[in-house]
């Protein structure tokens, strides 16, 4: 049978998910083994550019005509599109200048002569293109990546968590930072996949991976009250990560 051609490829962003998948060590020769990776620029200068993929992996956000087009190039050659980590699932750290100035941001980075610059206002993937999956994460984790490509493998879409940050972090029987402590923790909204990674190491979730769309929302607004938080530093802090919509805001 022939194996899966896949492409992993990178918009504007920091490669971190891409590292995640070249750091899988011990799986990565079952990996070569299982798919036959076309196109991964950030791994090898041999590529592949044109050939129609299976699954393409796409990082990081749209923030310029070229990601753009690349992505459409991307959506165009392959059956399968994964939003590979938050800026490509949310819009991620590039969209938090989504309330802001823009003009002036410009000038200010770019000085007078920013309009000679190829940029334009960060968007996630699945607002340029169709996306297939989601698999979120700052950077995404390691076992998700290789539990979707045994899922593809297979002729499934994986089940990911829809839940939230909270729900692992009872499992793992954290003390509450939010209830204890009365600290900023984004638990409640943000969805779960990394095993509480921050709250259990004292550490408030900032919610990397994004808004949890099947949270609580009441629930989560009144224990934040009663916790004497403020909604708007939740919502500021969940703008870190992904312009909140409306809908999903608590
Ligand atoms: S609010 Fe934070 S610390 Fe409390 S249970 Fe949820 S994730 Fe854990
Ligand atoms: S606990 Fe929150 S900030 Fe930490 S890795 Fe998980 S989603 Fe990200």
């Amino acid at each position: 049978m022939n194996k899966p051609k896949v492409g992993i490829i990178g918009l504007t962003g920091c490669s971190g998910d891409q590292l995640v998948i070249l750091n899988c060590e011990d799986q990565l020769l079952d990996l070569v083994g299982a798919i036959d990776i076309r196109d991964f620029l950030t791994a090898t200068s041999a590529n592949d550019t044109e050939s129609r993929l299976d699954v393409a992996f796409v990082e990081g956000s749209v923030v310029s005509q070229k990601d753009e087009d690349l992505l459409r190039r991307v959506r165009e050659r392959c059956t399968i599109l994964v939003a590979l980590g938050t800026c490509a699932v949310w819009g991620g750290i590039p969209t938090m200048d989504r309330d802001q100035d823009r003009p002036a941001l410009l000038r200010a980075v770019y000085g007078d002569l920013n309009w000679e610059y190829d940029t334009c206002p960060a968007k996630a993937l699945h607002e340029v293109v169709k996306v297939d999956l989601n698999l979120p994460g700052c950077p995404i984790e390691k076992d998700q990546f290789l539990a979707t490509v045994a899922n593809l493998l297979n002729g499934n879409l994986p089940l990911l968590p829809d839940y939230a940050v909270c729900t692992e972090c009872k499992m793992k029987e954290n003390n509450c930072l939010l209830i204890e402590k009365k600290q900023v923790c984004l638990g409640p909204v943000s969805v779960a996949g990394c095993q509480a990674r921050c709250p259990s190491l004292n550490i408030p979730c900032v919610g990397c991976r994004g808004p949890c769309t099947d949270a609580n929302l009441k629930s989560a607004a009144a224990t934040y009250a009663e916790n004497g938080v403020a909604m708007e530093d939740v919502i500021r802090k969940m703008k870190t990560f992904a312009p909140v919509p409306v809908s999903e805001q608590p």
